[in-house]
């Protein structure tokens, strides 16, 4: 029997995993210069929560949750996304009692989704995202967004593309909704079933379908944009105008309707635009959610928020070409040879550990020039030889791989010529 990661599931190995860290790095320190402080909530919630959340006719909740029934017989769910999460703690800590406001939140962490295999899709992965509670100041959608476009610039992506729409209010979807059922209902019949379910209970959806993007009738489709209330439009065109201000392009894309349910105005996604990216694009999406903190259980507060996935913020560096400055090397490697000199090199380790140098040594008793080559495969900076005359004298050469520099020093030197040359 031999057994394997689960489908849409992946090892991330030490060999990557300073790649994972540096960009989770990066995100933490952008949530703090931002100020979107951490939330972390259960891997699982209940089912419900996520059926009200993120809606009843989204893919997630038809197709692709994880649902099961614990041991007590409660219907619980792996989180397939963190807003309906975090705005459930929002929520049960009362935090729109608070008297700063909004509430910033921000969360890094494994989602779970049943999706189909491939290229930037799993079955989990990492999502980092953010939500700000309680205001609806255009300002912080622009904020919000530019948080989303630093994290790419961050890394070093160039090639990317910020699409903006707005879903408008409630009289804004309400009159599109039915222009979308008089467009769609004559020739229903050609699509697939989902969009045959979405047509009367959100037809909007439709315009997000992966299987029927093709049909002509998507692209005559009656447009958002053309029936915002002028309240919708004056917003929209704020936050347009501090998009402006901060320097931020954007391309109006009018098709671009959110798989989630909850959203309204401003609704963006940022794509890579590298060459050989494949066929999924989408890098990050967000909008905002006015309804979501009251449909489930709060107060009538307005919301925005974003979530990406490091996965394909991962494969769009691949597709740029651009390696992101890790930091996996060794200090020091203390090479021994003999018992005597093994010893000194526990005690040697143990003094440069505690100095926060990071030191390794033979356990395999292996030869001395294979000792070295272990040295040179971990990268390490500094080597070390003991042996019997270094223990007589108490001092011994420490050789600078980079540089090829060595230098004789005291046994109690070496800590401090360390910290000064590593
Ligand atoms: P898609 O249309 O690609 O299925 P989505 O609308 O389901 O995306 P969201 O729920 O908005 O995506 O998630 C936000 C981001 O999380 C996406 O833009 C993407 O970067 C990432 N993401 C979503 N699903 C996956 C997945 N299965 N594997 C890796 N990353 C994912
Ligand atoms: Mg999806």
């Amino acid at each position: 029997m031999s057994f394997k990661v689960p489908r849409g599931t992946q090892d991330i190995l030490p060999e990557q995993t300073p790649k994972w860290q540096k960009v989770e790095s990066i995100l933490r320190d952008l949530s703090r210069v931002y100020r979107y402080r951490e939330i972390r909530t259960p891997m699982f919630e209940q089912t419900e929560l996520f059926q009200r959340g993120v809606g009843d006719t989204t893919d997630i909740v038809q197709k692709e949750m994880y649902t099961f029934e614990d041991r007590g017989g409660r219907s619980l769910t792996l989180r397939p996304e963190g807003t309906a999460s975090a705005v459930r703690s929002y929520v049960e800590h009362k935090m729109f009692g608070s008297p700063d406001q909004p509430v910033k939140l921000s969360y890094i962490g494994p989602m779970f989704r049943y999706e189909r295999q491939q290229a930037g899709r799993y079955r989990q992965f990492v999502q980092y995202g953010v939500e700000a509670i309680g205001s609806a100041d255009p300002a912080i959608d622009a904020e919000v967004i530019s948080l989303a476009m630093d994290v790419y610039q961050s890394v070093g992506l160039k090639d990317l593309k910020l699409h903006l729409n707005s879903l408008g209010d409630k009289e804004t979807r309400d009159a599109h909704r039915t222009a979308l059922i008089n467009h769609f209902k004559p020739s229903i019949g050609e699509f697939c079933s989902d969009c045959q379910n979405r047509l009367e209970k959100n037809p909007l959806r439709i315009l997000d379908c992966k299987v029927d993007h093709e049909h002509p009738l998507m692209q005559s489709a009656p447009k958002l944009t053309d029936y915002l209330t002028e309240q919708s439009s004056v917003y929209f065109d704020k936050v347009k105008s501090y998009l402006d201000v901060l320097g931020i392009d954007y391309e109006v894309d009018p098709n671009l309707v959110r798989g989630l349910d909850y959203y309204n105005h401003t609704a963006f996604e940022i794509m890579s635009t590298a060459s050989g990216f494949g066929a999924i694009t989408t890098l990050c999406g967000g909008g905002r959610y006015n309804g979501l903190v009251e449909g489930i259980g709060g107060p009538d507060v307005p919301g925005i928020g974003f979530a990406l996935s490091i996965e394909r913020l991962l494969l769009a560096l691949e597709a740029e070409g651009i390696e992101l400055e890790v930091e996996d090397a060794l200090d020091i490697y203390v090479v021994a040879m003999g018992e005597e000199a093994k010893k000194k090199s526990v005690e040697l380790l143990s003094s440069f550990r505690a100095k926060g140098i990071s030191a390794d040594m033979d356990y395999i008793d292996r030869k001395m020039k294979a000792q070295m080559k272990s040295a040179d495969r971990l990268g390490a900076k500094f080597v070390i030889v003991i042996g019997e005359t270094e223990l007589e004298n108490g001092s011994v050469k420490i050789k600078n791989m980079h540089t090829g520099n060595e230098e004789n020093l005291q046994f109690e030197e070496l800590v401090n010529y360390l910290l000064e040359n590593k």
